[in-house]
């Protein structure tokens, strides 16, 4: 028994001392039930590295997997002992690939996929790994209730709450991180701690908007359940290319009228040659179906619009419509965006003109888009200061986005976003972090405004 206390002080010793080994930590790590990816290991290596955005060839010193929040703190260990930096990926969609970074330890939380629901508190309690398509088939379809978060499938709980959050579920009942109540959280220390409105109510106020910081990682968290429609009305509709400029105006009209049972999403997109770009509007109701074609239906005759408009209305659960989302693979991309502060007719015509001198590619998989994302209504409710996320005063979130394959590609994408994020970035004002930008100078600004004082510690 001696012999045996010995040994283990001593190996206690020797870790702190020499800290803990690659192949110490494995051991751990396995026995826990999750995994080091070494780079070793080629082609797992490549496939946990890439995100979403193949534009980002980041090669990382190792890749752990862990499975619960022990083995987080296992790797911070590591790390730390061993004078490594850390990255922390849930699903990996950021637009720039923050979560992977070159000769960094990357915490890829993708394993960790506990969910349960307390129907007695309404209360999701999800682990940061879930991607939303995950989250919505265990709360929709097994328990008839839902939060907001993202409409697409392969986006993860983790990035995009701690980033705000937001679906066709938000115009009613606010962005995904207003809608968390408590978080689990590692932090830098290695210490596990809770952050809610009673307990570190400063971390919790800095994770819901700020949580891409560095704060620590956030293993777990709880949010409000509401409970959902078996199905929703939603109506894709789309015009000629030369009635763009009388719908946008009449879609930023009906906008300001609508009530937060409406979201919509506008776009306008040019894919291969196309001699001209395409133009569609989404929009949902969270209601019942005859006040939704009262709303909704209005798009069918718009002032000033030529030709009919094509008008396609689905009738769906919400899980199918977040299945059913975009699901880009092994795409290089270029995003860049803010809120407009206004659609006035200058703003209409310069869209017009940077849609229309939009690159042209012989192939059907490279487009050029501008996404007008509706984030009004209950997101617009809170107060600036309410949380970390300070985009509360405008509600058309302008995102540009490029999307191709090949690297020949790219600079004539990067020329036509950069110079059209210039001419319309005097119409617009903070940036939404979960669509992040690295050629920002005054990213804190943009994307933290008066709130960005506070997450220093100011
Ligand atoms: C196809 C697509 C669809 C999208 N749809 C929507 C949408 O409907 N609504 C919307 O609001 N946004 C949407 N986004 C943007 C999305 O919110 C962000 O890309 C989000 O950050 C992705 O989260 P992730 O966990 O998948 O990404 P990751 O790249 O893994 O993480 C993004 C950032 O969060 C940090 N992070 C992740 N997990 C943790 C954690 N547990 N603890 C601490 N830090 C963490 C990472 O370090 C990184 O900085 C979409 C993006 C894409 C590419």
């Amino acid at each position: 028994m001696r012999l045996l206390i010995f040994v283990v002080v001593l190996l206690n010793i020797i870790n702190y001392v020499y800290g803990l080994t690659l192949a110490q930590l494995t051991t751990q790590i396995n026995a826990r039930g999750g995994k080091v990816i070494p780079q070793a290991d080629g082609p797992n290596f490549n496939n946990a590295r890439f995100g979403y955005n193949y534009r980002y060839n980041r090669i990382p010193t190792v890749i752990i997997q862990p499975s619960d929040t022990a083995s987080v703190q296992l790797v911070l260990e590591y790390a730390q002992t061993n004078n490594l930096k850390v990255s922390i990926k849930s699903g990996g969609h950021s637009s720039i690939s923050e979560g992977v970074m070159d000769n960094r330890v990357t915490i890829d939380l993708s394993q960790m996929k506990q969910i349960s629901y307390d129907n007695v508190t309404r209360i999701i309690t999800t682990q940061s790994g879930n991607k939303w398509v995950e989250f919505y088939d265990y709360t929709i379809n097994q328990h008839g209730v839902a939060t907001p978060g993202g409409s697409c499938p392969s986006v993860s709980i983790g990035g995009l709450t701690l980033g705000g959050g937001a679906n066709d579920l938000s115009t009613l009942y606010g962005l995904a991180t207003d809608n968390v109540v408590e978080m689990e959280v590692v932090l830098a220390n290695r210490t596990i701690v809770t952050a809610s409105e009673t307990e570190n109510s400063d971390l919790f106020w800095a994770l819901r908007g700020g949580g891409h910081g560095g704060f620590g990682v956030v293993t777990q968290f709880k949010f409000k359940a509401y409970q959902v429609q078996p199905v929703y009305y939603s109506a894709w509709i789309t015009w000629a290319w030369s009635d763009f400029e009388a719908v946008l105006t009449y879609v930023n009209q009906f906008s300001q009228f609508m009530p937060n049972s409406v979201n919509l999403y506008f776009t306008a997109w040019r894919s291969k040659d196309a001699a001209t770009p395409s133009v569609a509007l989404s929009c949902f109701y969270n209601g019942n179906k005859d006040d939704a074609e009262q709303f909704c239906g209005r798009f069918r005759s718009i002032p000033n619009v030529v030709t009919p408009p094509e008008f396609q209305v689905t009738n769906t659960s919400y899980y199918n419509t977040v299945k059913g989302g975009t699901d880009p693979k092994a795409r290089q991309s270029y995003t860049k965006g803010g809120f407009l502060t206004d659609i006035t007719k200058q703003t209409v015509r310069r869209i017009k003109t940077a849609m229309e001198s939009s690159p042209l590619t012989p192939y059907s998989y490279n487009t050029a888009r501008l996404n007008l994302y509706w984030q009004g209504g209950a997101m617009l409710e809170k107060s600036r200061g309410y949380n970390a996320y300070p985009h509360r005063s405008y509600p058309w979130n302008a995102v540009w986005l490029t999307s191709f394959v090949g690297s020949e590609f790219d600079e004539m994408y990067n020329k036509w976003i950069t110079k059209t994020y210039r001419q319309m970035n005097t119409f617009s004002q903070g940036v939404y972090q979960n669509y992040p930008d690295d050629t920002l100078e005054n990213w804190a600004d943009e994307y933290y405004m008066e709130n960005y004082p506070l997450l220093k510690g100011g």
